[in-house]
Formats: C-alpha cells, structure tokens, sequence
C-alpha cells in the first residue's frame, strides 16, 4: 500500500512564538507616537487630532471638493453664489477677515 502523499502543514508559528516578547524591545508605533505626544498634547482631543491628522485633513479637503463641484457653501451647506465657492453670508464674512 503506498504511502499517501500528504504533507502535513507544518504548525503555524502562534503570535507569542512568532514574536517573543524580549526585554528592551522597541515599543510600538502607536506606543512611540503617543508616548512623544504627551508633553505636546494637553487633552485626548487634541491627541486624536493629531494622530489623525492626515485622514481628517484628507475627509476636509474632499469634502471640500465635493462641495465646489455641487456648488454648495463650503462652509455651511446654502447654495453658493455662482462666482463663488461660498454663499453670500459667507463671501462677505471672507471680505471682512481677508481685509485683516
Ligand atoms: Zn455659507
């Protein structure tokens, strides 16, 4: 009888001998950047914001464009003016704090 030819898969490495844990082992990313933020970061707002900075400036600013083409306000959600990408209330506010 000839022997099945059936490779026994070789036991899959578990996480903790995957990766031991040794002493002095660098922590992880998130542990370094959160560790580096506490002297900068004064509350855990502030902190998420800054972890998160790059996807929340991504959802502003492609909100932002979505907005533009619908021709909505980008800052409130009233139709904008045709030569503008805000609404009157708002392009007057931007003539005030441009003037600044
Ligand atoms: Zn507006």
């Amino acid at each position: 009888m000839a022997k099945k030819k059936t490779k026994k898969a070789p036991a899959r490495k578990t996480l903790k001998t995957a990766r031991p844990v040794k002493r002095g082992r660098k922590p992880s990313k998130f542990a370094r950047v959160t560790g580096g933020l506490k002297k900068k970061v004064k509350n855990r707002f502030q902190k998420f914001y800054v972890l998160h900075r790059p996807a929340i400036n991504n959802w502003r600013r492609s909100s932002y464009k979505t907005k533009k083409k619908q021709g909505i306000c980008v800052k409130c959600k009233k139709k904008a003016l045709k030569t503008s990408i805000f609404c009157a209330y708002h392009l007057a506010k931007s003539r005030v704090y441009n003037r600044r």
